[in-house]
């Protein structure tokens, strides 16, 4: 089945399949991906409006490629600070920093916010080797 929309970049009319941008849309947007990829990745300390100003691409456009998760900062780039959209944490990358998104997504129970019982710290040091674990990877 397909199903007729407009293209929320330039207007025209397509075939929805699986994008949401028209064919030529999409390439365009590919390209200016590539460039802010290439451009960060030569400049890993730049600013936003600098990466913007060197590739064409807006900073809107650039900040949305980060929130998609599709775009990564260093992680020891002062200039750009991407916020989790939770906790405000700094993140390198998507909307939400790991812990946020791992209660989001409810894989973890909410820590209780009561003092420290002993079998807390445990599952604290349990939590802690997992990490570590992951870290590993
Ligand atoms: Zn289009
Ligand atoms: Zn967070």
């Amino acid at each position: 089945m397909s199903r007729l929309v407009n293209c929320p970049r330039c207007g025209k009319v397509f075939v929805y399949v699986s994008k949401r941008l028209c064919p030529e849309c999409l390439a365009k947007e590919e390209e200016e991906f590539r460039k802010v990829k290439d451009y960060l990745w030569e400049h890993p300390d730049s600013t936003i409006e600098k990466v913007s100003e060197a590739t064409g691409v807006s900073t809107k456009k650039i900040l949305e490629f980060l929130r998609e998760g599709r775009l990564m900062l260093t992680s020891n780039n002062p200039n750009i600070i991407l916020k989790c959209e939770r906790c405000g944490a700094p993140i390198n990358t998507g909307r939400f920093c790991a812990e946020c998104s791992e209660v989001i997504i409810g894989k973890r129970h909410e820590m209780p916010n009561k003092a420290l019982e002993k079998k807390d710290i445990k599952e604290i040091g349990k939590m802690h080797t997992l990490n570590m674990i992951r870290k590993r990877k």
